[in-house]
């Protein structure tokens, strides 16, 4: 069932999650899954990794493209993590408060600040856990993507970014990937029915 309606402002949802949680996998599976659910495609200055599409799961830029779309205020947000710059392209946050429609963010801790600071009434945050750090430590040396270098600065990073959750609206321990996906639908469901994201104008007795 797809619960958009004219009566309400789009729902801008959040996920975040320290590296190796299982996020992209719940975003993924939730773009396919979730009725209604459109994906915010970020802007990065890294590479590629294996398996990824341009345009799908992020743009892909340089870092002078990047700094061109920050000068033009073309970005709601933007982060740097210890490989790259992220960005979050302004405009189809706004199309889609705009006109009803809800979009996903898979940004982190910093990207979620500065968006629920700039769209305070129109956000709904997820913070996702792997069940333990052990976990999040296999998961990510399962991944395979990654030098040992690179997973040790990530575990660092990891174990920084998951005391963040108390900011956030939503917890999901990431378990098992259905059972988080239902979760997740849940929460966007529930969300979509919440009095305050109504339209000003909304008056369905009047007429
Ligand atoms: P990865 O390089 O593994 O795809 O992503 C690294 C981190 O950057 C993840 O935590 C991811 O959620 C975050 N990220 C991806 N896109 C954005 C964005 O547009 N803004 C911010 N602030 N973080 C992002």
């Amino acid at each position: 069932m797809d619960d958009r309606s004219p009566y309400r402002r789009g729902i801008i949802f959040i996920l975040s999650a320290p590296s190796g949680a299982g996020k992209t996998t719940i975003s993924r599976a939730a773009r396919e899954v979730i009725a209604g659910l459109e994906m915010s495609i970020s802007l990065t200055t890294r590479r590629p990794r294996e398996g990824e599409v341009e345009g799908v799961d992020y743009q892909f830029v340089s870092e002078e493209e990047f700094n061109r779309r920050i000068a033009k205020q073309e970005l709601a947000e933007w982060a740097s993590n210890f490989e790259a710059f992220y960005g979050t392209p302004r405009a189809p946050l706004d199309d889609a408060v705009d006109s009803g429609r809800d979009i996903l963010l898979d940004i982190d801790v910093q990207g979620a600040r500065q968006i629920r600071e700039l769209y305070p009434d129109d956000t709904a945050t997820v913070f996702v856990l792997p069940p333990s750090f052990a976990d999040l430590e296999e998961r990510l040396r399962r991944r395979g993507t990654d030098s040992e270098d690179s997973i040790q600065r990530r575990l660092t990073r990891a174990r920084e970014e998951a005391s963040a959750y108390p900011e956030y609206d939503y917890l999901i321990i990431n378990a098992h990937v259905e059972e988080s996906l239902a979760r997740l639908e849940a929460i966007v469901r529930a969300e979509r029915m919440k009095v305050g994201r109504l339209r000003a104008d909304f008056a369905p007795w009047k007429s």
